[in-house]
């Protein structure tokens, strides 16, 4: 029996981690035994032995189980030494094992191996092999075990556990460490959902799931596991969500809105077009939120191209006109300033004072606009992620739009919302998704849906087009007083060769194709003050053509661009190649689309062949959905931040439904979770949760 409060116990405490290792423990963030039980598998991998006639799947290991017939060590070369054994495998008869070493004359490279090899020994080996024969002939090991050592069953012979590690930490002697930390607090793991939860919802009581995730004998009972665990995942998750909503249902704003029409009604004439229907509907429901006694929390769902900007800009004018302050925070410098730009153009000569704050904001403006800022002399400002440091702090702040927030962080959302401890929260995406994910990621959220366009939109033509037709298209257009945008993709993995083919391409295209049109180029990198200014003369028509990065992925309003070249396009995902598009097609005249690329994959002629078929973002979202599954397409960082590890949202959509369910009940039962039963369910939620959402009150 292990005592109680192992679980708490430093992992040193395990057999065979000395101080060391316990370090290197610490940096995957592994402290205690309890830590080490919780440290899931990030796969599974199949390692029962390897049939013969079936061939290697290319991305499983060869897997053999056999006995030694003798052994010997060749030298292969100045820096290699090989070391061979022939073995007797059951079903695939003789096989020549390989093990690589570099030679060293200090020490012999293979002790320890050589006694594993003795003739007779029975061994597991793990490694790689050709592919496809029909009977194994040779292996190269990567790994290998003693049949006789009874944790050899930890590692081989079924679904085994691949966890993530790092560096200086082999995931064997990680596996053996979670492996040993289970068996030693077995006796401690505690159940913390309520027994009649269990039985509703047919999960496996906890300390088996663990078991069942970290030492599996068969996917049946893995996948029961994991499922439980997921469960846990999304019921910790609905009740966080659920207390933090009630928390701010809570909160009395103090403070009351008149719709006075002093700003709203010169705005509405000066913008020089009519508010769609959905528009207008929109901003009433953003209105009658706003004008409650608690906080509003509110997404605001919009294609690309129907008219988001002008709803918050409304929005914003209600909080000023009743003597508030308001934020609107983009995630790109050039969309934070192109958001200026049409906000002082709509406002006109409007009594609204609107500042912008970006890290490229000069030292001494930013200092004055701080300064104003804090004293209530600024009534609107505009920023990137800089309008979340500490050093900018409202007097009054009221409401805080975040434009295109899929690209923020709950963290993110979190610490704005701190600058307003009774703020309002409208939340913008074009980006759609579907209700389940959207509770996951906000839980219980009101949402707005902007589902017309502005009149006048002739859709976008987009096709797949050889590079030549495809630059005189942009030649044509330019004769007739057209833009066009010419874009080239980054991907963060080879930035630097990317950003240096993308400026070599641009000289190509100046010298050649392009020459006579008056063409620029805008990438990341340029400093802060340089991007801004070319996009201000794109813009204002100064340059023809505007060779870019994916910075001008998002808000971009340029409506004399009615040309896009997406060189490569088969590098972008679906949603960044829906965004793009959306910087043209903007006016009244049709845009056209041009996709450079040859796909390589499946998955990215299928990208191309969605963007093709249709211009609408809910389509297109689903699709990304389906193509990357929702981690990856929702961003890996707001995954990670919501503390889904064993949960797969593209699998368990049913189960998030049910914990929700359940997190309800609980909550009815018991509003605050004092119960006493409940005391182990409220610990886990304030450890996973607290530091993270700082604002949710669980002390
Ligand atoms: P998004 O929803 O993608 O942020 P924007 O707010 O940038 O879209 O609007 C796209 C374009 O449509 C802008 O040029 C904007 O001025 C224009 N626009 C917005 N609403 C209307 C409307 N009701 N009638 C005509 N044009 C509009
Ligand atoms: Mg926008």
């Amino acid at each position: 029996m292990a005592q109680p409060g192992i679980l708490d116990n430093p992992a040193q405490y395990l057999m065979g981690v000395g101080p060391k290792r316990a370090q290197l423990l610490a940096r995957l963030g592994l402290e205690t035994v309890g830590d080490l039980v919780h440290h899931l598998p990030r796969a599974w991998e199949d390692r029962s032995p390897t049939p013969p006639g079936r061939g290697v799947p290319p991305d499983a290991p060869l897997v053999l189980r056999g006995r030694v017939v003798d052994s010997f060590t060749r030298r292969a070369g100045p820096h290699l030494m090989l070391l061979v054994a022939r073995m007797l495998v059951p079903e695939h008869g003789e096989v020549e094992a390989v093990w690589f070493k570099r030679p060293s004359r200090r020490y012999d490279v293979f002790q320890g191996l050589t006694k594993d090899l003795a003739r007779g020994t029975d061994l597991w080996l793990v490694g790689r092999g050709e592919a496809g024969l029909l009977k194994v002939r040779r292996i190269d090991v990567d790994e290998h075990y003693r049949v006789d050592d009874p944790r050899s069953a930890w590692h081989v012979g079924g679904l085994v556990p691949r966890y993530p590690t790092t560096e200086g930490l082999p995931e064997r002697w990680l596996r053996e460490t979670i492996g040993r930390a289970l068996e030693e607090a077995a006796g401690s793991i505690a159940e913390v959902l309520p027994p009649e939860l269990l039985e509703r919802r047919e999960l496996l009581a906890r300390p088996q799931a663990l078991k069942a995730v970290h030492r599996p004998r068969s996917a049946g009972e893995l996948e029961e596991g994991r499922r439980r665990l997921a469960y846990d995942e999304f019921l910790l998750l609905g009740l966080a969500w659920a207390l933090k909503h009630k928390q701010l249902r809570q909160v009395d704003k103090g403070y009351g809105y008149e719709v006075k029409r002093s700003l709203l009604t010169p705005f509405k004439a000066t913008l020089g077009f009519e508010l769609t229907r959905a528009q207008k509907r929109v901003i009433n429901e953003i209105f009658e939120d706003m004008r409650r006694p608690h906080p509003m929390t509110r997404l605001l769902q919009g294609d690309v191209g129907s008219g988001k900007t002008v709803v918050a800009l409304a929005s914003l004018l209600l909080a000023v006109e009743n003597g508030r302050q308001g934020a609107l925070m983009a995630p790109t410098e050039i969309l934070a300033d192109q958001h200026l730009w049409t906000v002082r153009q709509f406002l006109g000569d409007l009594p609204v004072r609107v500042e912008l704050l970006t890290s490229s904001v000069s030292k001494a403006r930013r200092a004055r606009v701080l300064e104003r800022v804090a004293d209530g002399s600024v009534d609107i400002v505009i920023g990137t992620h800089a309008l979340l440091e500490g050093a900018v702090r409202f007097k009054r702040l009221a409401l805080a739009v975040i434009d295109e927030q899929h690209r923020f962080g709950v963290r993110q959302r979190t610490t704005l919302r701190q600058k307003g401890p009774a703020m309002d929260l409208l939340l913008m995406t074009a980006t759609p998704i579907p209700r389940t994910l959207a509770l996951a990621l906000y839980g219980d959220l009101d949402a707005s849906t902007l589902d017309e366009m502005p009149p006048g939109r002739v859709p976008i033509v987009t096709e797949h087009a050889p590079e030549e037709r495809a630059l005189e298209a942009v030649r044509r257009e330019v004769a007739r007083g057209r833009q066009a945008y010419v874009v080239y993709p980054i991907i963060e993995e080879s930035a630097r060769l990317d950003l240096k083919a993308a400026t070599a391409e641009f000289e190509r295209l100046r010298a050649g194709p392009f020459a006579g049109l008056r063409t620029a180029l805008v990438h990341g990198r340029l400093p802060g003050p340089k991007k801004v200014a070319a996009m201000e003369e794109f813009a204002a028509g100064t340059w023809d053509v505007l060779v870019a990065t994916q910075v001008i992925e998002v808000g971009v309003d340029v409506p004399n661009a009615t040309v896009m070249v997406v060189q490569n396009a088969d590098r972008f995902g679906l949603a960044s190649l829906h965004q793009l598009r959306g910087r043209i097609g903007r006016g009244h005249d049709a845009g056209r689309c041009f996709l450079v690329c040859d796909p390589k994959s499946e998955a990215a002629r299928r990208r191309v062949q969605v963007l093709c078929e249709t211009t609408d973002g809910f389509r297109i979202g689903e699709e990304d959905l389906k193509i990357r599954g929702p981690g990856e397409a929702l961003g890996t960082a707001q995954h990670g931040e919501l503390g889904l590890e064993a949960a797969d949202l593209s699998r368990d959509s049913d189960l998030l439904g049910s914990a929700r369910e359940d997190a309800e009940g609980l909550l009815s039962a018991d509003p605050d979770l004092l119960e006493a039963r409940h005391a182990g369910l409220r610990a886990r939620l304030v450890g996973r949760y607290q530091k993270l959402w700082q604002s949710i009150d669980l002390a």
